[in-house]
Parts: structure tokens; sequence; C-alpha cells
């Protein structure tokens, strides 16, 4: 039986690699060709760095050049600001590194363990053989210019957020914030190092990350209404325009020069109403996409992806693919991630207050770092692991059956 997994982004990867060591027979369509850029903010949450290790693939992540960043700071729309450990104890981290290059690394790692990575292979359309609840997938697109179809058991759409094989499913739906983002990579522009500093204002924030030889990472996002990229405005000027509105961050960034393409995505956010059905599931960022101003994407990418990946294995074992062996991906997900949503949602609300709101309880923050550390944990802190904090622990993050 084989798996078709369309979309080679972090979550399309590692469920390829997690399946092809498992010696499942694997397909993955992947519509760019690697090294491609991609708009993020290039931080991965302590979540994502355990999915990385569990997966054995720190050394060669660290191997990019990536950093290991400790600390959060928060910037208010007052300009004062306040930092705070990850956890409060030191002992986790997250990571700051190019996408263009992770996101390569991964798929070739999933080709290095046995899967077949079609790269330059767009999907356009999913169809059942037959048109039974039961019958193989075909999955048909463009590679190099020529139209052509693969067959599989079991479709996996792992194809992002505006993901066609969840959209062809009728899984998704526009979601709460609806939010732009555009993201750059500058010289000159001066950050803490180790520190993600994340800069609030009403609706809207920025993030900024180092990355070594004097490049810092930046990423915008701005709750979108159209209209707001007027007609002859380029990426590159819309983020400059935005990212003059936050006090904390302007005067660095006009020292400073662009140092890579501008990338831009929006609207932001994505809700599935469902997961899995008959011989189909959904992974990464088509499973459901939060706007990430608590840098959470990549995590649950690469999370749902070993999630997905245990579930497929025990449905291959037994043969039996229809919606009600795949049921314990969503229960899993829902477990082990939906306690973070739930979290993330109510920090997005805190950010979506009115600016007469906001204000004040910025300017609450400010002066108490308590509470700051508070709120940074809330965002990036895996709690569904106390006790294992160190990136090189060995526990997993969620229970593996083996
Ligand atoms: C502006 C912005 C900033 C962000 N900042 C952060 C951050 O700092 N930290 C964080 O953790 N997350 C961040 N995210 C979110 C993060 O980028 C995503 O959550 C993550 O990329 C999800 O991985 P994925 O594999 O599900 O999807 P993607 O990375 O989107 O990968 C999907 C893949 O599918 C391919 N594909 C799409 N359509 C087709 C098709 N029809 N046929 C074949 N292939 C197809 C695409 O080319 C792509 O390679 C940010 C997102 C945005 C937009």
């Amino acid at each position: 039986m084989r798996v078709i997994v369309v979309g080679g982004g972090p979550a399309g990867s590692m469920l390829a690699l997690h399946l092809a060591r498992g010696g499942v027979d694997v397909t993955v369509l992947e519509k760019s060709r690697f090294p491609r850029e991609k708009a993020c903010g290039e931080f991965i949450n302590p979540l994502g760095v355990r999915c990385l290790a569990e997966a054995g693939l720190l050394e060669s992540v660290e191997g990019l050049g990536a950093r290991w960043v400790s600390h959060a700071s928060l910037f208010f729309p007052s300009g004062g600001s306040v930092s705070a450990l990850l956890d409060g104890t030191g002992e986790t981290f997250g990571l700051s590194l190019p996408r263009r290059e992770f996101d390569a690394l991964l798929l070739q790692r999933a080709e290095d363990a046995g899967a077949e990575v079609r790269q330059g292979f767009r999907v356009q359309n999913i169809e059942r053989e037959g048109g039974s609840a039961s019958g193989a997938w075909r999955v048909t697109g463009y590679e190099s210019g020529k139209r052509v179809s693969v067959e599989g058991e079991l479709l996996v759409g792992a194809d992002g957020a505006g993901s066609v094989v969840a959209r062809r499913l009728g899984w998704l739906r526009p979601s709460w914030p609806q939010r732009m983002g555009i993201t750059a990579s500058f010289r000159g522009v001066e950050v803490e190092a180790q520190t993600i500093e994340m800069h609030l204002l009403p609706g809207a924030y920025c993030g900024a990350v180092g990355q070594g030889e004097d490049i810092t990472h930046l990423g915008v996002a701005f709750d979108y209404r159209k209209g707001d990229w007027p007609a002859g405005v380029s990426a590159a000027q819309l983020f400059i325009e935005r990212v003059d509105r936050f006090p904390g961050l302007k005067d660095r960034v006009r020292e400073g020069q662009l140092a890579a393409e501008v990338k831009a995505f929006g609207p932001m956010s994505v809700h599935a109403v469902r997961r899995v059905g008959d011989g189909a599931l959904l992974a990464g960022d088509a499973a459901g996409f939060l706007d990430p101003v608590t840098g959470h994407g990549i995590g649950f990418a690469l999370c749902s992806a070993r999630l997905a990946a245990e579930t497929i294995r025990q449905a291959l074992e037994t043969g039996d693919l229809t919606e009600r062996a795949l049921r314990s991906y969503e229960a899993a997900y829902r477990q082990t991630l939906g306690p973070m949503l739930r979290r993330y949602r109510g920090i997005q609300r805190l950010l979506s207050l009115p600016p007469g709101v906001l204000r004040p309880v910025g300017y609450a923050l400010e002066r108490c770092p308590a509470l700051a550390g508070s709120l940074i944990r809330a965002g990036v802190e895996d709690r569904a692991n106390p006790g294992s904090k160190h990136p090189r622990f060995s526990r997993p993050a969620f229970p593996i059956s083996r």
C-alpha cells in the first residue's frame, strides 16, 4: 500500500521520514524545487526542538547555523520592554534558523530514509477510483509542464494553510484572526543574543531574532482587510511602512540593510472542520493554522506529523484505512496540541483588545515582570512535558506505542 503525502514542508517531510524509516512505501509530491524561501519568523518553539531531537535531527539542524534561543523580550506600545527566560528555569530552548535550508534538509532526510520525493509536482485535483469511499486515490497535477497522476491507498494533505487537499475534501475554513504576515532578513539590525523579541501593537506584532553573521530575521503581522495592500506597493515597501509603527524597532530597522527576499503570506489562520476521513488525513498547517504570534507553527507541523505517522503505521499493519481506524490521530492531536491551542487563542484575544485596553495591559506587564514571564511561558512552554526540559532529553513528547 502506498501513502501519498502532498506537500514537502516540515509536516510532509517529517511524516515521510517517519514512515520511510518504518518501511512504508511513501511518495511526497511538492510543487516547489528546494531550497525555496517561505514566509516565516524562523523561530522554532521548544515543542518543535523536542520533535527534531526525537527524530535524531538536532545535530544536522545545528549544522545549518541554527541559534539557540533561551529568552523572550516583549516590547509594548509605550516603547517599554520586559525580558524573561522562555520557561523561567533556563532549561528550555527554542531555535532560530533559516527556513530555506531547514526545509531542504528535512526533505532530503525523508528521501535518504527511502521516501520517493517528486519536486516540481503541483497537485491540482484528487479523486477516488470508482468514486467510492474505499477506492484508491488518484492525485493529479503538473510536473515539468506535463499532466501526470499518482495512485495510492492513503492520502495526506500536508500542503500548508492554503491546502488543495483540504479544500478539495471540503475540510478547511477561514478562521480568526485574519492577518497578513511579511518577513525579511536584515543586516545591521541589532537584537539581544539568544533572544526572540516580540513587539506588540493593537492588532499587530513584529518578531525579531538573530541568525548570526550580523543577520536578523524579522516578521511583521497585522490585521488585514481588503485594500490594506494598495496596488503598486511592493512587499518590501509595505514591510518597512508597517515596521515603522513599532516604537522599539523602527530606528534599528531604518539603519539596517535588507539582506534577502521579502516574503508575504496571508490572510493567515485556517480552521479544519475535520482532520481525518476514509483513507485521508491532514497534517501541519493543513490541519488548522492559528496566526503564529507564539511561534508555534513549525512545532505543530512536526508534532502532528509524528502523531500521524503513528496512526498510519498502525492502520497499515491492520489494513484498515477507514475513518474509524484513523480517528486515533484526531484524538492524539487534540490531546497533545489542544491545550496549547487554547492558551494561544487566549494570547490572540489579548492582542486583539482595543487600543484603549491593550495600552494599560502593556503598562501592567511592563511593571510586573513576573506577569510578563507568565505570559511568555504560556506562549512557548511545552507543558505536555514537565520535567524533560532540555532539548537533548530522551523522553518522547507524547506517548509512542511500539
Ligand atoms: C508570516 C509568517 C510567519 C511565521 N512565523 C513562524 C515562526 O516564527 N515560527 C513558527 O513555528 N511558525 C511560523 N509560521 C508558521 C509556519 O511557517 C507554518 O506553521 C509551517 O510552515 C507549517 O508547515 P507545513 O509543512 O504544514 O506547511 P508549509 O511549510 O506551508 O509547507 C507546505 C508545502 O506544501 C507545498 N504545496 C502547497 N500546495 C501544493 C500543491 N498544490 N501541490 C504540491 N505541493 C504543494 C508548498 O510548496 C510547501 O512546501 C509563520 C507563518 C507565516 C505565514
